[in-house]
């Protein structure tokens, strides 16, 4: 076979697949799974946050360490891009007031549906129930009518990460790759498990809204969920990277005044009431704030005002790498060159959640997913064309 190949039918390879095809290479993707962009489809379900609209260096810096090598690729697709992009496949958009982009439909199957069928248009051949094992003489695959063996010019690895191994990002394809160019996988976006006293059960589901939330250098003003197993939700994901190296977690109730404001409400309700009346009576502090209040700060000194500001969570450890929004580590950048080729597989290229790259949720995932696809697509299309010589 001459070609392009594409490994993996999430939101990087199909658009690998997409850029390959355009550049007009015969393209197919194979797929492990039965159907196409599980993940993708799962993410819809929390309304598909797809991109941010913020400035170019904030968005950036949300991709920490690896932000200098996401540059250029964010440069060239970005938030107007993405935008761009999914406009141009029929979806209508709306950006909420912290600058989340949405489909104004809060799914993601539209947008999939649309893909796929501009995907077959563009002659894009796409083999579900392929799953590609590693290497011989091709890339080797269990397929239903047994093992096949492709022989492309050039592949797209896009196989995701390493959490929610039933949407088919399970982190296996690291096996078939250089152990010395893998980084370690770590559940990045990830709740954390709480042992919780008995009297916390009626708040379970039940969101807490209004705080920051400190991890050692990481902060969030994003809401959080009690769950029955611990915490979950924006807030608790934005310092979850600081959490799994173990960071203290610490709670502010009240981010918008300072301990001396609390302090001076407090005593102005002193007398005959309970504490917990004087918390509801001076700060309005709702039942799950004073809920929290009691299960971490119990008992309660006299003057709680900064405890309410610096209230630290007792954690039971992080929920597993599979419970996971997304995983950091993967394949080092190192390994890659410039357009996103692994430098020990000259014509093999990497792009998606499998590369060494972490963010925290509000759309930078898809975005980098997005950007990163394209990258390795387009130089991918290039190397093809330049390849008479192997
Ligand atoms: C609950 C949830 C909500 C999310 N919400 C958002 C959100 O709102 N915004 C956001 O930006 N991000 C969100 N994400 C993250 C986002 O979905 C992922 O970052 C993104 O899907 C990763 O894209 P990818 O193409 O790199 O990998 P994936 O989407 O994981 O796709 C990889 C594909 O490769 C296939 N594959 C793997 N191994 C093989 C193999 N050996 N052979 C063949 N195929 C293989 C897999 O089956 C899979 O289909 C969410 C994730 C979850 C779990």
């Amino acid at each position: 076979m001459t070609g392009a190949l594409v490994i993996g039918a999430g939101p990087a390879g199909l658009i690998a697949a997409d850029v390959l095809a355009r550049a007009g290479h015969r393209v197919v993707v194979t797929e492990a799974k039965p159907s196409v962009g599980r993940k993708f489809l799962m993410a819809g379900k929390s309304g598909l946050n797809l991109t941010k609209v913020e400035s170019a260096d904030s968005f950036l810096a949300a991709y920490g360490a690896a932000a200098p090598h996401l540059r250029p690729m964010l440069a060239e697709f970005g938030p107007d891009a993405v935008q761009a992009w999914a406009r141009g496949l029929g979806q209508d958009l709306f950006t909420g007031t912290t600058g989340r982009v949405f489909p104004r439909v809060m799914k993601a199957s539209p947008l999939l549906r649309a893909w796929l069928k501009h995907l077959r248009e563009v002659g894009v051949d796409i083999r579900t129930r392929w799953s590609w094992q590693g290497w011989d003489e091709g890339a080797v695959f269990d397929t239903p009518e047994g093992v096949q063996r492709l022989t492309p010019d050039v592949t797209v690895l896009a196989c995701g990460g390493a959490s929610w191994a039933r949407l088919g990002s399970s982190g296996a394809w690291a096996r078939q790759m250089n152990p010395e160019d893998i980084e370690a996988f770590k559940p990045a976006n990830v709740g954390a498990r709480v042992e919780w006293s008995a009297h916390m059960k009626r708040h379970f589901g039940q969101p807490v809204k209004g705080v920051a939330l400190g991890a050692g250098p990481l902060h969030s003003r994003g809401e959080f969920i009690i769950s029955a197993s611990g915490i979950e939700g924006g807030g608790v994901y934005e310092v979850s990277a600081a959490l799994r190296e173990g960071a203290p977690l610490v709670l502010d109730l009240l981010p918008n005044m300072t301990e001396a404001q609390i302090a001076d409400k407090l005593n102005k309700v002193r007398g005959r009431d309970s504490l917990q009346n004087r918390l509801r009576k001076a700060l309005k502090l709702d039942p799950v704030k004073q809920a929290l209040l009691m299960e971490f700060g119990h008992p309660l000194p006299d003057d709680p005002a900064q405890l309410l500001k610096a209230l630290p969570l007792r954690l039971a450890g992080m929920r597993p790498m599979d419970e996971a929004i997304s995983t950091a580590g993967g394949l080092r950048f190192e390994a890659l060159d410039r357009g996103l080729m692994i430098r020990h597989r000259p014509g093999v290229f990497a792009a998606g959640e499998m590369l060494d790259w972490e963010a925290p949720t509000g759309g930078y995932l898809l975005t980098a997913c997005l950007a990163t696809g394209r990258w390795a697509g387009r130089h991918a299309a290039a190397y093809q064309g330049s390849a008479a010589a192997f």
